[in-house]
């Protein structure tokens, strides 16, 4: 499932060849998306110029004077740069035409979204209840301690809450708790602001690091048959219950959170 990190390689992968380009048209094969494509689709997004390639959370904007394209990839969604006429598959759901360049969304399992707004992107139903972006100067310890005061939940599943902080999914919850030295069912109103601020840099820290990573697959966004699998990683903890911590070599424990499997060291996270 595309997270934060792979959203924003996305948002970097196409922004070089829509950045300044006008729409020119839009081919829509299956409006059944998790939300059913806006009738007049084309009509509303054919010959506005994309003024910026933004990220909100796990949606990427394409803002134009007047209003934004919203996409959002959904569970398997994929963004990939090609030259319009090339024959579709059967997942690709949508193209849009940038003169001589297209973008065309795929979406096998048609959990992702396109959809065009003339409300600031912000302000609108799908956005408006979002968090705080983990790696906005916003975000720091002072900002995550008062965040946390009122929260008698774990700090995993705080941290997995988008209405407080957005995009820090399963994986990179684990891996930044393990990062900061914190068990993962600490009470989240108990964290001091001391390992608040081991907890931001760790978050910090392991999203870029997810990034750079993914940075060096860009050239996969043009052509290709979008195939391109999502970055992976040598997890610290994430996926190896039961193998040798790599700091300590204790084994790994896994347990479930909120129906999802945590990961860490009980000797590194106190
Ligand atoms: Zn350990």
């Amino acid at each position: 499932m595309p997270e934060l990190p792979e959203v924003e390689i996305t948002r970097r992968g196409i922004e070089p060849f829509v950045l300044g380009k006008t729409i020119t048209g839009v081919t829509v094969r299956n409006p059944n998306l998790r939300r059913r494509v806006q009738r007049n689709f084309a009509r509303l997004i054919v010959g506005r110029r994309v003024d910026r390639v933004s990220r909100r959370g796990k949606y990427l904007l394409l803002e134009c004077a007047g209003g934004s394209l919203i996409v959002h990839l959904g569970m398997s969604g994929s963004l990939r740069v090609i030259e319009p006429g090339m024959p579709p598959g059967v997942h690709d759901h949508v193209d849009f035409v940038f003169g001589g360049t297209a973008l065309r969304l795929r979406d096998p399992r048609r959990f992702g979204a396109v959809l065009w707004t003339d409300q600031p992107p912000e302000a609108h139903r799908l956005m408006r209840h979002l968090g705080i972006e983990p790696l906005s100067r916003r975000f720091d310890a002072r900002r995550l301690h008062a965040l946390t005061r009122k929260h008698r939940t774990s700090i995993k599943q705080f941290l997995m809450d988008g209405r407080r902080i957005v995009g820090v999914g399963n994986i990179y919850a684990s891996e930044s708790l393990f990062l900061a030295g914190i068990h993962p069912r600490t009470r989240a109103r108990r964290l001091s602001l001391q390992r608040c601020e081991r907890l931001v840099a760790a978050i910090k820290q392991t999203l870029r690091a997810a990034i750079r990573a993914g940075g060096s697959t860009l050239r996969d966004f043009v052509g290709g048959d979008g195939a391109r699998g999502y970055y992976q990683t040598r997890y610290w903890v994430y996926g190896r219950g039961g193998k040798g911590c790599r700091r300590c070599a204790a084994p790994v424990r896994r347990i479930v959170q909120g129906q999802r499997a945590t990961y860490y060291c009980a000797r590194c996270q106190r």
